[in-house]
């Protein structure tokens, strides 16, 4: 088993401080089920390649404990040669202080993200499997596929790839993404595992297995299909994805109830967010929390926006928004600007990088005030697009409306409304905090003494 990892960041020797191992010597380590080397077969400044090359005892493993019955039963079998979980545990073992982002010589390495390269021979898995489980991590991936047997093609190809990924990320991200990663490629059949495999795949999936669009497959692969397992770790990885899910998205039919004439209200929002995304000169637009696609529509008709992500943690609002977009008969041109994904705010997302502009219209209330700090995270420090747009309710406004119950908010998902104080205060403390400029206005008709009933800030990044 053979993993290789390597980078171009310069000098690229830094990758001995970052993995902890001295490019000049060859180092052994002996693990329980065979034998770990690690060694460097290119160190220069330009580009330095880790070589971790694992010899698995077939015959140790089957004479292991608990080990009499199962796969691994038989001294031929195929374990010295996949990547499997062997090679996750030897990630841990043996470069385990890279994997915790740890590195004392080196820390704002560490704490960066730097260009990686990452090759592993013998990947159990198919290359459709393998795209599906890396790419939406953000992975440039080539894989190459073998014979069975090079002299007798009629045998067909072998179940396993050479596999490379390509990315820019920190050490730690790309070695926890294999940790976790390369025993669900293996699909190895059950074996008894214990909850603390639950506990060991949330923190090593911990800013990426949450919105993963695999994360089903993921952690029942993971977890060895053990459904009490598997449920335990699906509940704590999603409760904020789940509860959207269950929520009924013709709830948002509530505001328009509540809110006179609030069809016009939000049309109002709608022009006024696309007059600040067309001014800014945008071209790559994100719409957060895009709902059913009110602002998705608008930004479609207009030629300025040439590529259109709605995210949206709800499958129905996801649904609904495509239906009414009609997605489906829209001609291929106009069709390949757009993308609609599932995904939670919350959490960090290599799918929202790179991107001119977001708009969150009538969203951040939807959100727990305690992941507040996560949400801005994700979005003002590591999408991080130009411009951000984001209205909210004002709640100094609700005295007016009428049937309003005073004290009640608006919708009954809103977690919190903010007063006009309120809500300037959080933008400037997120302005300040990540380097945008912030500028704040009333969004709706304006009343003298309480605003308007939505508020706005434009965020706008200082380089
Ligand atoms: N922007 C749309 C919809 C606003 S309603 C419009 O103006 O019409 C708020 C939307 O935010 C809902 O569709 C809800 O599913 C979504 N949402 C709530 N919490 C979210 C989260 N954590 N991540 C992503 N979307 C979320």
């Amino acid at each position: 088993m053979l993993l290789q990892i390597s980078t171009t960041h310069q000098p690229a020797t830094d990758l001995g401080f970052l993995l902890a191992k001295n490019p000049s010597r060859v180092q052994k380590f002996e693990l329980s089920f065979g034998a770990a080397q690690v060694f460097y077969p290119l160190a220069n400044e330009e580009k330095c390649t880790l070589a971790l090359l694992l010899e698995v005892d077939p015959v140790a493993l089957v004479r292991g404990k608990g080990r009499e019955t199962g796969p691994l039963a038989q001294y031929v079998n195929d374990r010295p040669y996949v990547a499997s979980s062997f090679l996750s545990v030897a990630i841990a073992q043996v470069l385990r202080s890279a994997l915790n982002g740890v590195c004392k010589e080196r820390s704002e390495i560490a704490a960066s993200e730097i260009p990686l390269e990452i090759q592993i021979e013998g990947a159990p898995c198919r290359e459709e499997t393998a795209r599906e489980l890396f790419e939406p991590l953000g992975y440039e991936i080539e894989v190459e596929k073998f014979a069975l047997d090079s002299r007798l093609p009629a045998w067909g190809e072998a179940p396993f790839v050479r596999l490379q990924l390509r990315a820019t990320k920190k050490l730690s991200e790309a070695l926890s993404h294999l940790y976790v990663l390369l025993p669900v490629m293996d699909d190895e059949k059950h074996y008894y595992i214990g909850e603390e495999e639950v506990e060991k795949l949330l923190r090593r999936g911990t800013g990426w297995l949450e919105v993963h669009p695999a994360q089903n497959f993921i952690v029942s692969r993971y977890l060895k299909r053990q459904k009490r397992l598997v449920f335990a770790a699906l509940e704590k990885l999603a409760p904020e994805v789940e509860a959207e899910e269950v929520r009924d998205v013709e709830e948002e039919k509530i505001e328009a109830e509540v809110t006179p004439k609030a069809a016009p209200l939000h049309q109002i929002r709608i022009e006024t967010v696309l007059e600040v995304l067309k001014s800014s000169g945008a071209r790559r637009v994100l719409d957060l929390g895009c709902g059913e696609g009110r602002l998705l529509r608008e930004l479609l008709k207009d030629k300025q926006f040439e590529e259109i992500l709605g995210l949206d943690a709800s499958h129905r609002a996801l649904e609904i928004a495509s239906d009414k977009l009609k997605l489906e008969r829209m001609p291929d041109l106009k069709r390949e600007k757009i993308k609609l994904i599932h995904g939670a705010l919350t959490y960090r997302d290599d799918r929202l990088r790179g991107y001119d502009a977001a708009a969150l219209v009538e969203v951040i209330e939807h959100l727990d005030a305690p992941r507040l700090k996560a949400f801005e995270r994700a979005i003002f420090e590591f999408a991080r697009p130009a411009t951000v747009v984001v209205t909210t309710p004002n709640r100094d406004y609700n005295v007016k409306w009428e049937s309003l119950p005073a004290g009640t908010l608006r919708h009954r998902d809103h977690r919190f409304e903010w007063s006009r104080d309120e809500f300037e205060s959080w933008a400037g403390k997120v302005a300040a905090d990540y380097s945008y400029e912030l500028e704040v206005s009333a969004l709706g008709p304006l009343d003298e003494e309480l605003g308007a009933p939505s508020q706005m800030g434009v965020f706008r990044r200082k380089l």
